[in-house]
């Protein structure tokens, strides 16, 4: 059961900044069901691209074995992927699209498209994916935001791994952007949960 938090005066205090350097990653807990005919349905949404961990998280740069690849990743990840072979050159995962970003978009960063100062995140609170909506945001208690273990961009890449082969079909398949629409919160709400 994760808690999910919202402190809004926190992060305009701290001017929204983890928003504002790049859309969320999206965990496979925050989706209902996945396969390759729901990614392609959630890009279609436009506000969904796919991004990827440089190389494999579990090896270094030569593709050797990183003998403290496990730490900070959760046992049912690791049991998941334990007889998936390593060296991948790209660990694929899903995260809402920048202002400006492709449905395909390795980017280092920029704004998410769904955030505006004024009107906030776009996404209810209770569907908002885990790596943003679980971040307990600084206070008098707390000197930095906390981010939850499992919602690390590590993490969430590794967990995707098992359907490396969707992604790496769609990656070479997919031949347009897919744009931005009015109803597109609510289209990707129909795979969130
Ligand atoms: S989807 Fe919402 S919580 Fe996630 S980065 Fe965009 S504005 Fe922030």
């Amino acid at each position: 059961m994760n808690n999910r938090v919202e402190n809004l005066t926190a992060c305009e205090k701290c001017k929204n900044i983890c928003c504002c350097s790049s859309g969320c990653e999206i965990s496979l807990d925050d989706l209902k069901d996945f396969n390759k005919e729901i990614l392609v349905k959630i890009l279609q949404t436009g506000i969904v691209s796919i991004d990827w961990w440089e190389g494999d998280p579990r090896c270094d740069y030569r593709g050797n074995e990183l003998l403290d690849w496990e730490k900070d990743v959760p046992e049912d990840v690791i049991e998941e992927i334990k007889d998936i072979p390593l060296g991948v050159s790209k660990c694929y995962f899903l995260r809402i699209k920048n202002k400006n970003g492709k449905t395909i978009d390795p980017a280092w960063g920029g704004e998410c498209l769904l955030h505006s100062i004024s009107a906030k995140c776009l996404i209810p609170l209770e569907h908002r994916p885990l790596a943003a909506s679980t971040i307990v945001p600084k206070d008098e208690n707390h000197p930095r935001c906390i981010s939850s273990k499992r919602y690390t961009k590590k993490v969430i890449s590794l967990q995707y791994l098992k359907f490396h082969s969707i992604f790496q079909e769609i990656y070479f398949e997919i031949g347009v952007d897919y744009p931005y629409k009015d109803n597109s919160v609510e289209e990707l709400l129909k795979y969130l949960k």
